[in-house]
């Protein structure tokens, strides 16, 4: 069977050339005799790949050396405690941007650990966009804030870097990182479940600022505190060494293509075919404010709950999959990562205008 353009939101695509250098070196590795994921973490062959993965990965972002970069298990949602575990042992408060469901669960984890609220909310408007930055309120003395920059569920993103006057800002970049240049060094710690824009499931990045390491709670867990996952250089334990292999493979080529520049630019054209389509009509309704509209993750509805059915099924015989929304919101969602090509975009808009065409609304 031929591929498809797959706009599942997580796990998601992978960049085609990325696959099949991964099914070539699949059986035999380079010189090793065997499969990566058949090798010892602790073998030269493989200390080569995890370093060269950090190695890449620092370039690609411009991640300054002030900052550690784990390659971490149990994914974003194990930060959601890992965060609070490791960061709230000062003033035990931390401020909470809630912008949808990650943030959200975020949060309520977090209330297990201290004294935590909200520094903002859309809750009210049903995510459709984040808070604006003049009404978001810290606490000086917060030993940190927390928000999630693109919110894979309603599609929102935040346009604009949270001032938090000096309280380390938190960021679960799960679903945008890598997709265009972020300034790191405004964030104290960044983390990011790999299976949206970087590897397989099962590997979870986080940058953090070294200052922030060695004040982890006494009951931290040892598997989740930064400082020990630090000086182990990620193998505390066994990592997960095949997606580090295949996010090594992906920051190769993100570097191959011109970096993150270039991917902003191949981003935003995609999102503007898609988004420019949207603009130009009245049969679907996008419900994202403009100004709050995420790059990787687009949603949208028809107004009609069978409709919006028939749309994910029949778009899915055509070769253009996972595009039914969130079970929590409905509608559609196109996920729109760096992997996804420009067809790909291009023959989503012709078959919603072929769609609108033969479905007409009474
Ligand atoms: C997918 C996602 C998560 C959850 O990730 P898991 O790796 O499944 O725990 C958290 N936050 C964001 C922004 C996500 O997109």
């Amino acid at each position: 069977m031929e591929r498809v353009f797959n706009f599942s939101a997580g796990p998601s695509m992978l960049p085609l050339p990325v696959l099949e250098r991964a099914a070539k070196e699949m059986i035999c590795y380079g010189q090793s005799g065997m499969s990566v994921m058949e090798m010892s973490h602790r073998s030269p062959v493989y200390e080569e790949i995890i370093r060269e993965a950090e190695r890449l990965l620092r370039q690609v972002m411009e991640i300054p050396d002030t900052y550690k970069v784990l390659f971490l298990q149990g994914g974003a949602s194990t930060q959601f405690a890992a965060v609070p575990l490791n960061l709230l042992s000062g003033s035990k408060k931390a401020d909470y941007i809630l912008s949808g469901q990650f943030s959200t669960k975020a949060y309520k984890e977090a209330q297990k650990y201290g004294d935590i609220a909200v520094a903002g909310s859309t809750k009210e408007k049903n995510f459709s966009c984040v808070p604006n930055a003049e009404d978001l309120v810290f606490r000086a003395d917060a030993d940190y804030v927390h928000m999630c920059f693109n919110n894979t569920i309603y599609g929102t993103k935040f346009s604009y870097i949270p001032d938090t006057k000096g309280v380390p800002l938190v960021a679960d970049m799960s679903s945008c990182i890598l997709s265009e240049p972020i300034d790191v060094s405004k964030f104290a710690l960044i983390y990011a479940g790999a299976q949206k824009n970087m590897s397989a499931a099962g590997l979870t990045v986080v940058i953090v600022r070294e200052d922030l390491l060695g004040k982890a709670r006494a009951e931290t867990p040892t598997m989740l505190d930064y400082q020990v996952m630090a000086e182990n250089g990620s193998m505390y334990n066994t990592p997960p060494t095949y997606c580090i292999y295949i996010a090594k493979l992906v920051y190769e080529w993100i570097l191959s293509i011109g970096g993150l520049q270039a991917m902003r630019k191949k981003n935003k054209e995609k999102a503007d075919i898609l988004y420019g389509y949207l603009d130009s009509q009245e049969y679907y309704f996008a419900p994202v404010e403009k100004e709050s509209r995420s790059m990787m993750n687009v949603t949208f509805v028809t107004g009609d709950v069978e409709l919006d059915k028939k749309f994910a099924k029949e778009a899915a015989a055509r070769g253009l999959v996972n595009l039914k929304g969130h079970r929590s919101v409905g509608g559609m969602r196109a996920s729109i990562y760096n992997a996804m090509p420009k067809e790909g975009v291009e023959a989503l808009v012709a078959f919603m205008k072929e769609f609108a065409k033969n479905n007409p609304k009474n």
